[in-house]
């Protein structure tokens, strides 16, 4: 339990950013933290080791600091989801709605084979449809998704409801 307090005590909440009325939960202050950013690990690696998951899918950019560490941990590929264009491969993609607009994320074809078990990991979930989409992706191409992982919960936007069947793991709930 003192693991999670010192994680949530490390990330700092910076208000009006990146516009007036958001809070914005800043976890560059928790990597600044080595005990904090190890345990942030460890609770995961503790939770997915036995699992049997072959794929740690992580979310542009967040994921790409959080996802790696437990893939080597737990012996998994780690396969990055990114914003489009920035993959060099054959790319499938998935797009999103914003508030205003729409978004995608991309995953190169052929990093995620029918038989793999995953998790997908970012930093944050608020209304969920990052990770919905990421979620899509993955089953697209016939992995099962196990979990989605996150360190951060804004429960008020029920984006957990969002991710329809799929189970999501979170450190911390800022309400
Ligand atoms: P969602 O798609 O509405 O669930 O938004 C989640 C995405 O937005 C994640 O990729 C987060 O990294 C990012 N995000 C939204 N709010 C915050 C925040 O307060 N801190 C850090 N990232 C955030």
């Amino acid at each position: 339990k003192h693991r999670i307090e010192r994680i949530a005590s490390s990330i700092r909440v910076i208000p009006n950013f990146p516009k007036p009325g958001i809070m914005f939960q800043d976890i560059t202050t928790l990597l600044l933290d080595p005990n904090a950013f190890g345990d942030t690990v460890e609770l995961f690696v503790e939770r997915y080791r036995d699992q049997r998951i072959s794929v740690v899918a992580g979310v542009e950019a967040r994921g790409f600091i959080f996802g790696p560490p437990i893939a080597l941990a737990i012996g998994a590929k780690f396969v990055p989801l990114r914003k489009p264009k920035k993959l060099p491969g054959e790319v499938i993609s998935e797009e999103y709605s914003l508030e205003y607009g729409t978004d995608k994320i991309e995953m190169h074809v052929g990093a995620v084979q029918p038989n793999d078990r995953a998790i997908v990991i970012d930093d944050l979930i608020a209304t969920g449809g990052t990770l919905c989409a990421a979620v899509k992706l993955l089953e697209r191409v016939g992995a099962v998704v196990v979990e989605c992982a996150c360190v951060i919960e804004l429960p008020e936007l029920n984006g957990r409801e969002k991710l329809g069947g799929i189970p999501l793991f979170v450190l911390i709930n800022r309400a």
